[in-house]
């Protein structure tokens, strides 16, 4: 859509191609539920327009890491009846309102079943936990020598009505590296944990392990449910595993900035702080009016370590992608766009949108052309956009 009026910079979400990566990974895990994950403001992307999408696509669960998004969530979703799961709770949490609201619990600690069982009381029905065990990840999750005891607590506590055990889970370290020795280790450990639940007399029905990567790569990972993340929102979760159009994926988001200033720029003059780029000859700038202070990397300046980040300027014959030179300020970076540059005050360039790529010849770059720049991966550059960006839901 054309740029609204007042509007500088804008960060466009496709829906449909979030209903449409979510129809493309129920391809990939027919006998699979998928849960989209939604944390931290759905990538980035706005979590409710993202869970609205997703469920439109297949979603039949929806996933976030921390309680205040599971209650934002449940409060605007109240028309929809989808199970909500939380996975990151501390101490404190506040596991009687999230009872209240319907939202799936997670033990991940030991700490937790008392917290879980005081807050189903508080709520005054049962609360629906999922177990989630660390098989190797050495993050959040039950240690396999705490799991028989937190598994005959819970036992206790479904004999006594207070809680049920609905799911046991976990999460893969490596799954986005071909081959890692790690995941097969770790779907090892899983069914060791699926033994110790059984012993204690759990019968979790919902066992789920697959993140985005295993989601593509690993079927007889699948199980009862899937958690894509990533791919939900077109991206690959690992460039060594492929490109989005190799998944049949198709980014998101597209983020996009007017340009506030075009000028002349003698041969010789150093560009923005520190003077990393010095102009090679008389040349016009270009300024794009986002910065660090918008969760653009300032590890994506351009001419010290590597090229800056990528940029698609111009359109028709003129259409090109050019790198940002110089630092990355708080609001603000440069283009070098050449002498015989037509661009103009206010024309509209795109920092990353759907495509594979310039590494697979697109013209339009996508956010994992911005993580190559700046050493990261996309999962940063899209979820750590910064709240001066507006959202448009198109
Ligand atoms: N499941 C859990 C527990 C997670 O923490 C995450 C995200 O980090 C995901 C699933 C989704 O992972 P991805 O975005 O790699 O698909």
């Amino acid at each position: 859509p054309p740029f609204a009026a007042g509007t500088t910079a804008r960060a466009v979400v496709d829906l449909a191609a979030v209903t449409h990566n979510v129809r493309a990974l129920r391809g990939h895990a027919p006998t699979a539920a998928v849960m989209a994950v939604v944390k931290a403001d759905g990538y980035g992307h706005g979590m409710l327009p993202v869970a609205r999408a997703a469920l439109a696509g297949g979603a039949s669960w929806l996933g976030v890491a921390t309680a205040e998004e599971a209650l934002a969530l449940r409060a605007g979703l109240r028309d929809v009846d989808v199970p909500l799961l939380v996975w990151l709770l501390a101490p404190g949490a506040p596991f009687a309102a999230l009872v209240a609201a319907d939202v799936d619990v997670t033990v991940a600690a030991p700490w937790s079943v008392d917290e879980v069982a005081a807050g189903a009381r508080a709520a005054g029905r049962p609360a629906r936990v999922h177990v989630k065990v660390d098989t190797g990840l050495s993050r959040n999750g039950v240690a396999p020598a705490a799991l028989p005891d937190v598994a005959r607590r819970l036992a206790d506590l479904e004999a006594a009505g207070t809680v049920q055990v609905v799911g046991l889970m976990s999460h893969l370290a490596a799954a986005d590296e071909p081959g890692h020795p790690s995941v097969d280790r770790q779907a090892t450990a899983f069914a060791a944990a699926t033994d110790v639940l059984h012993e204690a007399g759990l019968r979790p029905s919902v066992r789920h392990l697959a993140n985005s990567a295993a989601t593509l790569t690993r079927p007889d990972l699948h199980l009862d449910l899937v958690r894509p993340g990533i791919s939900v929102y077109g991206f690959s979760p690992g460039p060594l595993l492929g490109t989005p159009g190799d998944f049949g994926l198709r980014p998101a988001m597209t983020l996009q900035a007017r340009l506030a200033q075009v000028k002349d720029v003698p041969a010789g003059e150093g560009v923005s702080y520190g003077h990393l780029y010095t102009t090679p000859r008389d040349t016009r700038v270009g300024l794009v009016p986002l910065g660090y202070g918008d969760g653009i990397p300032r590890h994506a300046s351009g001419g010290t370590a590597g090229p800056g980040g990528p940029v698609a300027v111009g359109s028709g014959d003129a259409a090109r992608v050019l790198r940002v030179v110089g630092r990355v300020c708080m609001d603000q970076m440069v283009l070098d766009l050449g002498p015989d540059a037509v661009e103009r005050e206010g024309d509209v360039v795109t920092l990353f949108g759907a495509s594979d790529g310039v590494a697979d010849g697109a013209t339009v770059p996508n956010a994992q052309d911005w993580a190559d720049a700046a050493g990261t991966i996309s999962y940063e550059i899209v979820t750590r956009l910064g709240a001066r960006v507006p959202r448009v839901h198109v």
